[in-house]
């Protein structure tokens, strides 16, 4: 069944705000008959796949989602276009429904690739997102603009899954609520150019709590979550949170940008003591799906290997799957972590902030000095400070600390922040 027929079939007008009850495709059946059914309301279904349901939305997305940012490059730069063709055209016909991209993802390559992808056929298999950048708008009417633009790019006129990308204090303070971008999210579904309406977030779970209680509209959310990073921003509350509040969830990053999928010897010793084998992205794969809560795995794929790996993977993403051995041996695999010589015990939780300077401090300690540590390749740790940070979105270096002293009493972890930035600084330059 394609996409139109799905919702003309069930009678759901996204419009009218008749959409699917939860517990119409999260029932189960024990009858044969019934058990077709239900799985034929499913887009794109496909016996080799997982689905699971997207909270109020009452879709069921694939376990598995294509992320659309690490797509490969060729080496003038651009995105190798036929080849991030071809792995999309392959997920889809894997069972993959979902697909995660963003206005700014690889300047707007990424949703490119998803519209040339999709067209022939497969845009009604599968459901699009985008993300609608508050830190490169310079007045409220670039939402809309910026809007068009993903609709162009990927050649719908629709999209299913719509974001406000990556939500934190400052974009919300300066931005989202100034530029009223939440009731432009609301008009837009009312207006039935997006089904769903969602936010993907990167900051305290503080926050988290009153970005989902401003509107009664949002859908799903999109989370950074892995096994490392339990208490990093919105951590293991966060999908159970959104969950709570009816809301589907999606996870990004689930191998922390590459660290869990090369994996230092202490950790994978960890893993290994089960006798399981599994490969270092199975793992991080696996914590996510085993989570009741989550929807989708958002994986950023780069090759048709890639793809065909997260595939066979995803056949057996259920909820609850690991047993008490494997949970075991992730919390070993964390500690491990946390004893790498030099390791900053910093948990993500931003309580340091406001600093004058606006330096990121939880997100330089735990994400880009931390993940320096385990590989200790500086190349590919400064091409992700340089990458990942700007004034406006994370924040500035740790060069830019003037060693106030603001910070110091806020700190729950007792960590001497303006000493181990000086050390950052030291180690990486800036
Ligand atoms: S000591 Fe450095 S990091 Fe801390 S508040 Fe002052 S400038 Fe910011
Ligand atoms: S430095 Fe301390 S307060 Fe700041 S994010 Fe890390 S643990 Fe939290």
């Amino acid at each position: 069944m394609n996409r139109r027929e799905f919702f003309k079939r069930t009678g759901a007008s996204i419009a009218a705000g008749t959409l699917l009850g939860a517990n119409v495709l999260g029932a189960e059946t024990k009858n044969e008959d019934g058990q077709k059914e239900l799985l034929g309301k499913i887009l794109n279904y496909n016996p080799n796949m997982q689905y699971r349901l997207m909270g109020r939305t009452g879709v069921k997305v694939s376990a598995l989602g294509f992320g659309m940012l690490r797509l490969p490059i060729l080496s003038d730069g651009k995105v190798d276009f036929d080849q991030s063709v071809a792995m999309v055209r392959r997920a889809v016909e894997g069972g993959v429904n979902y697909i995660d991209t963003g206005r700014v993802y690889l300047n707007g390559q990424s949703e490119q690739v998803v519209g040339e992808a999709l067209s022939g056929g497969l845009r009604d298999r599968v459901y699009v997102t985008s993300k609608s950048p508050w830190w490169i708008m310079e007045q409220p009417e670039d939402f809309e603009k910026f809007f068009d633009e993903s609709r162009r790019a990927m050649k719908t006129d629709v999209i299913d899954f719509y974001h406000i990308h990556m939500i934190m204090h400052r974009g919300w303070k300066e931005k989202v609520i100034p530029y009223r971008l939440i009731e432009k999210m609301e008009k837009l579904k009312s207006d039935g150019k997006i089904r769903f309406m969602g936010f993907s977030f990167h900051d305290r779970l503080q926050l988290f709590k009153k970005v989902l209680d401003a509107s009664s509209g949002w859908d799903f959310c999109l989370i950074q979550h892995n096994y490392l990073d339990y208490e990093y921003e919105s951590g293991v509350l966060g999908p159970k949170y959104a969950a709570a509040n009816g809301m589907g969830v999606a996870v990004m990053k689930p191998v922390r940008t590459g660290l869990l999928a090369d994996l230092p010897q202490s950790m994978r010793k960890a893993l290994y003591s089960t006798g399981i084998k599994k490969s270092d992205v199975e793992w991080a794969l696996d914590y996510l799906w085993d989570i009741p809560e989550v929807g989708v795995v958002v994986s950023g794929m780069n090759s048709l290997d890639d793809v065909e790996a997260n595939l066979k993977y995803a056949a057996k993403a259920r909820p609850n799957m690991l047993n008490p051995d494997e949970r075991k041996a992730l919390g070993e695999a964390i500690r491990a972590f946390r004893q790498i010589p030099g390791h900053i015990d910093c948990t993500g939780c931003y309580q340091c902030i406001p600093c004058p300077q606006n330096v990121a401090i939880g997100y330089i300690f735990a994400y880009v000095y931390n993940n320096y540590l385990v590989h200790q390749n500086m190349k590919r740790a400064l091409a992700d400070y340089t990458v990942s940070m700007s004034p406006i979105q994370r924040g500035a270096p740790a060069s830019d600390c003037t060693g106030c002293g603001a910070c110091l009493n806020r700190c729950p972890q007792g960590l001497d922040i303006p000493k181990l930035l000086a050390r950052v600084k030291e180690t990486m330059g800036k």
